[in-house]
């Protein structure tokens, strides 16, 4: 939730409390008198029992009507009641006679009086809501400036206090967005499958003598933080031409009605703009599947339906076409993939080594460093970082400079931002007693001295038990020589033994186990599962893909989509192949215990240490050098 969002919440809370105070003292005050003029049915029984009761006071009988209005009490007391469908009753006049009864006496008007009732009970509070609302709004409005979240109440009041429907789109000149390809880093074929978009925008003329089909829509599809809201921005920059962007999840929380509005303004914008870029960042939140679920979501719906009619809609000889952004392209209603809707698809994923070297540079030419400062250090060490987060790391890196008091960035600051942008910041409250931080110590050598003993494993590159805020005790980095894309069976299941390699550790020093390996443990078990459901790589399952999985750019596992049996065997395979690793963990460790203990005790004294004093101790010739072959010989 971003702060938008909460001060629309917050404020939104407050105009429900404020309009429910209003209205209660309002009615609090005006009912009970209208009330009392107003008519209330009563049965005939009842009516009867009054009489008996001596409480009514005058009658009007109507025999066409079938009614029979009387009332009770006098003056400011005075009820009027109304009983229909009386039955033929021969007694009822002497009854009447009986108890005084004032029969065909003038009723009260009550028709004036129902007509305040109604007014009272239905009009006003709708229109004090609506005068809160639209006070509300032009507060915030005041307050933010033009980016306020427009309110609005009652979905079929749209015109009143004018201007309210805005759309919140925020058009900036294609010039000031500034940012061209040149600030892209990597994203190469990326950019060229949107270069075409670029050419098409500064020259639609061109397009339109040929008569050729131009682009409508184009989506962008990748991680979070991979640079698509950047690239969106650049094609604006790139073509010279206005940019208008807009949040998918901005719609969600809207009322019935001003999420299609909003669309439809948004467009009628563009068309005024164009040539110009519509960009839609987080599209899933209203581009999801429809379906019959119960939580289905009318308002989003319609917000989809209007985007869909809209894109449809316009002509393109203007040119606009309209980008979006989204990190769950299998979530998307198909509807919005069909073609002259979004049918490009334009993957913008992680970037590979040189690509991460890029974009450091990038960001580094934003900030002073010292000379001879090695980014491909930091670049090979941030395997799975995307654009935002080596960025991020830049940043982190400036800060802790000027911390320091320093003037320039210095390569230290840089590998200690690392850190803390994948580990998060070291913690200070955590203090570790003795035995805990020897507990994590022996862990953490225990993932490093299984690596070291694999060979495809990636080198260690450090060890630390220092606490992170991001909860982690301890880590153990390694870091690929070089990119690889495709991973073998043998390094799937090297990776299962590493990740076993902590809980080995404590288990074989202290003969016990403790939480610290869960994050472990739920990796190795998500290794073990894709190896049998996804890649095929079990004996027992052979080439089956047995599961789907859920989100390619969010992680997260794969659903299985075999039947209940397979499930069971899945389970009992994936079981059997971390329980492999474990083992292997465990032969490892127990025949370079001499190391294991060295090390793990040079760990907890100098809470970190380097790859390279890793090495050095694990590699020393003292007689109790380390034994490859466990680890490696057994399938
Ligand atoms: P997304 O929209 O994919 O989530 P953004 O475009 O918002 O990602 O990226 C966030 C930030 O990360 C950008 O503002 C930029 O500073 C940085 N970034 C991401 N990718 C790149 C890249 N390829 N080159 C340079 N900077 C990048
Ligand atoms: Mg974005
Ligand atoms: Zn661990």
């Amino acid at each position: 939730m971003d702060m938008n969002d909460q001060k629309r919440r917050r404020s939104m809370l407050l105009y429900v409390i404020i309009a429910i105070i209003v209205y209660l003292a309002v009615s609090n005050n005006l009912y009970p008198n209208l009330v009392s003029q107003q008519i209330q049915p009563k049965s005939y029984t009842e009516f009867l029992q009054m009489v008996n009761e001596d409480q009514v006071k005058t009658v009007n009988l109507d025999t066409g009507d079938n009614t029979i209005t009387f009332t009770t009490g006098e003056g400011d007391s005075q009820k009027v009641y109304k009983t229909t469908q009386f039955p033929d009753d021969s007694n009822l006049v002497s009854t009447l006679y009986e108890h005084n009864v004032d029969m065909n006496a003038e009723m009260p008007d009550t028709t004036s009086t129902l007509w305040v009732y109604m007014l009272i009970s239905y009009v006003l509070p709708i229109v004090i809501f609506m005068l809160i609302g639209w006070w509300l709004n032009r507060q915030m409005k005041k307050q933010m400036g033009d980016d306020a979240p427009s309110m609005n109440f009652g979905g079929g009041f749209g015109g009143m206090g004018g201007g309210l429907g805005k759309s919140n789109a925020k058009e900036v000149k294609g010039e000031d967005t500034g940012v061209t390809f040149k600030d892209v880093a990597g994203q190469d074929e990326a950019k060229e499958s949107l270069q075409e978009i670029v050419h098409f925008l500064k020259n639609p003329d061109k397009y339109n003598e040929i008569g050729a089909k131009c682009p409508r829509g184009a989506l962008l599809v990748g991680p979070p933080g991979t640079g698509k809201t950047l690239l969106a921005k650049a094609v604006a920059g790139e073509a010279g031409v206005p940019f208008f962007q807009i949040s998918g999840s901005e719609f969600v929380e809207m009322f019935v009605g001003r999420g299609a509005a909003k669309v439809r303004d948004l467009f009628k914008q563009a068309k005024e703009k164009a040539p110009c870029i519509v960009f839609i960042d987080e599209i899933d939140a209203v581009g999801k599947k429809r379906d019959m679920s119960i939580n289905s979501n009318d308002e989003r719906e319609q917000t989809l339906n209007q985007l869909l009619s809209e894109m449809d809609g316009f002509d393109n000889h203007k040119g606009i076409v309209v980008l979006a952004a989204t990190n769950r392209p299998e979530t998307l209603d198909p509807a919005l993939l069909r073609p002259g809707r979004f049918d490009r698809r334009i993957p913008v994923e992680l970037p590979d080594l040189t690509g991460r070297e890029a974009i450091l540079k990038i960001h580094a030419n934003d900030v002073k460093m010292e000379p001879g400062i090695d980014l491909g250090v930091i670049a090979r060490s941030t395997p799975g970082a995307s654009g935002a987060d080596l960025a991020n790391i830049i940043n982190e890196a400036a800060l802790r400079a000027v911390r320091f008091g320093r003037r320039r960035v210095s390569q230290e600051d840089l590998v200690e931002s690392v850190d803390v942008v994948i580990a998060g910041e070291k913690k200070k409250s955590t203090v570790l007693s003795e035995h805990e931080k020897e507990v994590v110590a022996y862990h953490e050598t225990g993932h490093a001295i299984v690596a070291a003993m694999q060979k495809g494993s990636a080198p260690v590159q450090k060890i630390t038990i220092v606490p992170r805020t991001s909860g982690a005790l301890g880590f153990t980095m390694q870091v690929e020589e070089d990119e690889h894309f495709l991973q073998t069976r043998q390094e799937a299941k090297d990776k299962i033994a590493v990740l076993c390699g902590g809980r080995a550790a404590e288990e074989l020093i202290f003969g016990e186990m403790t939480t610290g390996a869960s994050n472990d443990i739920e990796k190795a078990t998500q290794i073990a599962r894709a190896m049998v459901t996804q890649y095929g790589m079990s004996d027992k399952f052979g080439m089956v893909a047995l599961g789907q999985q859920r989100s390619r750019y969010l992680g997260g596992g794969a659903e299985l989509t075999c039947s209940e049996g397979t499930a069971q065997e899945v389970d009992a395979e994936v079981q059997r192949l971390v329980e492999e690793g474990h083992q292997r963990a465990l032969t490892c460790l127990r025949d370079n215990r001499f190391k294991l203990h060295e090390i793990a005790h040079y760990l907890q004294k100098k809470e970190t240490i380097t790859g390279e004093e890793f090495m050095r101790i694990l590699e020393r010739d003292d007689g109790f050098a380390p034994k490859f072959a466990a680890a490696t010989s057994q399938q």
